[in-house]
């Protein structure tokens, strides 16, 4: 570009003849799956990144999501790695205590009017983090419904703070 001049209009639209156009495949969205050694969920397991822990047992701990969907959303993951719920041995049965109990403890420290249990497995579905995870997700009534499920919203800080303190205090 040159300065003071500025950029050209580009010319709408004749279809460019040497190139065929690329039909989106699934294989573009397909992320490379982080191995244990550099997958973020095995480092919040180790300690060595930071979470909003709210429970642990031996076969799992449970965090704060970082971009909530609501109030409380809480990711429950094995403390193994392994890429999701239907690969490997089965991480499920494994996970269930903990999936029960923070289900339960999110219902009465926070009183939400509803709870959603899911877990994605594989890009189509929507899996973007290749750690087995369960998501924990309180609902409340003035956004009800599937439609309102997947509702990332930049959550200050010192909203997903006085969250956590509420969920661990029980206060
Ligand atoms: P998925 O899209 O794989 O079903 O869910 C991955 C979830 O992990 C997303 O909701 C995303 O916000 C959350 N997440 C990604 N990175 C981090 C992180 O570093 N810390 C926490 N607490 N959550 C994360
Ligand atoms: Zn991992």
């Amino acid at each position: 570009m040159t300065p003071g001049k500025p950029d050209k209009p580009e010319k709408p639209g004749k279809p460019d003849k040497g190139k065929k156009k690329h039909k989106p495949t699934l294989a573009d969205l397909e992320p490379a799956p982080a191995g244990p050694d550099e997958c973020i969920f095995c480092r919040i397991v180790a300690a060595e990144l930071p979470s909003r822990q709210v429970y642990a047992d031996d076969h799992a701990v449970a965090f704060l999501d970082i971009n909530a969907w609501h109030r409380g959303h809480t990711l429950v993951i094995p403390r193994r790695h392994v890429e999701d719920l239907v690969s490997g041995e089965p991480t499920l049965p494994e996970i269930a205590p903990a999936v029960d109990a923070v289900a339960r403890m999110l219902k009465d420290r926070l009183a939400p009017d509803g709870i959603n249990v899911l877990s994605s497995a594989g890009v189509a579905a929507g899996q973007t983090v290749f750690h087995a995870h369960v998501h924990v997700i309180p609902r409340y009534a003035d956004q009800p419904g599937f439609t309102h499920l997947v509702n990332p919203v930049e959550v200050p800080e010192g909203e997903l703070e006085s969250v956590w303190r509420q969920i661990s205090d029980g206060s």
